[in-house]
């Protein structure tokens, strides 16, 4: 488990729930589907009626759990939550659906993941309020319509590209949830610091939220590692030098990159002269597997402009060379 990896650990699970905002207003950042979905959620109150079907397409850590919590306290109503893995067959999701209470709002996370035939299911529960459970087996079988009360679906996915178009179209309202700033992320490490009682100035939350990869989760975890560092070794109080030198001793630098990313990165400078290299070969070089290079190191490193995927292979750009100190072969030539 990496300190910048945007999937939850253990750790942030026990603390997640203390720092979740509980309402849109509270919700930092992501301007445009806040305001979009405060419409959606007024004028659906307005009518007396469920809100419509909502999916949430983003990478992780960016509050797609968080917000379907927001949406059912918006709408005051209750909320379960599961995920496409945790559905095996159309049967799990029958039965999940036909115990939901009239407007509940339904969590399915990683929606995308889910077997085909309750995705088939699914379909129809979010068209017309209504399953179709398939009682026996073969030429025998029996399908029997049960009624649903009407219910607010919230998928979420990493990707809203995966998922097949009738899925995607049953759904009233699509958000895409981005990558946040460092100004939004700086707002979500002063709050967190509050709700848990550590003091921190502002230089000490924008060192923080500039290495947290435009990602909460992130930053709520590297301001709990800072938090210990600062107990420890000084007084508590987390300022720009202690933030920095904490994270330092993690071995998260600068712009986020940790200990992978930066092996990465030096060995396509400094053995490869900055590629183009094949995947494999720089796989080799940092003694890691093709896929943790390709699906762990390398979509943050494209996304920060550090390196790119070219047909002829992986090539660091000119940021690379800078963020590392080191000059590129050209141009020490000249
Ligand atoms: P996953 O897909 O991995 O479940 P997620 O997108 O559902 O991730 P959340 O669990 O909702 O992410 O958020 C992770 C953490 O980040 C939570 O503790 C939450 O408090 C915090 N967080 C997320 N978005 C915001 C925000 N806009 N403002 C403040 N805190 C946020």
């Amino acid at each position: 488990e990496r300190l910048v990896g945007p999937v939850a650990d253990r750790d942030d699970q026990a603390v997640e729930a203390a720092l979740r905002p509980k309402d849109l207003d509270e919700f930092i950042g992501q301007e445009k589907v806040r305001e979009q979905l405060d419409l959606v959620l007024k004028a659906a109150r307005a009518r007396g009626a469920t809100a419509d079907h909502v999916l949430l397409s983003g990478a992780p850590g960016l509050g797609k759990t968080t917000l379907s919590m927001i949406i059912a306290a918006e709408m005051g109503a209750p909320i379960r939550i599961t995920s496409g893995p945790a559905i095996q067959h159309a049967g799990d999701l029958a039965a999940i659906l036909s115990s939901l209470q009239e407007g509940e709002v339904l969590f399915l996370d990683e929606i995308h993941r889910m077997s085909r035939p309750a995705e088939e299911m699914l379909y129809m529960a979010m068209e017309d309020f209504r399953v179709d459970v398939i009682v026996g087996k073969g030429p025998g079988a029996t399908a029997i319509p049960l009624e649903l009360p009407p219910f607010t679906l919230v998928g979420a996915t990493t990707r809203a590209g995966l998922l097949p178009p009738p899925l995607r179209d049953r759904f009233g309202f699509t958000a895409h949830m981005e990558f946040y700033a460092p100004a939004e992320l700086e707002r979500v490490v002063h709050r967190s610091a509050r709700l848990l009682d550590v003091e921190i100035d502002p230089e000490g939350a924008a060192e923080i939220a500039g290495r947290s990869r435009g990602t909460p989760r992130i930053a709520n975890r590297l301001l709990r590692r800072v938090r210990d560092y600062a107990q420890v070794r000084a007084d508590g109080i987390i300022t720009r030098e202690i933030a920095a030198t904490a994270l330092a001793v993690y071995e998260v630098d600068a712009r986020g990159l940790d200990r992978l990313d930066r092996a990465v990165l030096e060995a396509l400078l400094k053995l490869f002269g900055g590629g183009p290299v094949g995947l494999s070969t720089l796989a080799v070089a940092v003694g890691e597997e093709r896929e943790t290079v390709e699906e762990v190191a390398e979509p943050f490193l494209v996304r920060e402009g550090l390196l790119a995927r070219t047909p002829r292979g992986r090539v660091a750009t000119p940021a690379a060379w800078a963020h590392l100190g080191l000059v590129p072969p050209q141009a020490a030539g000249t």
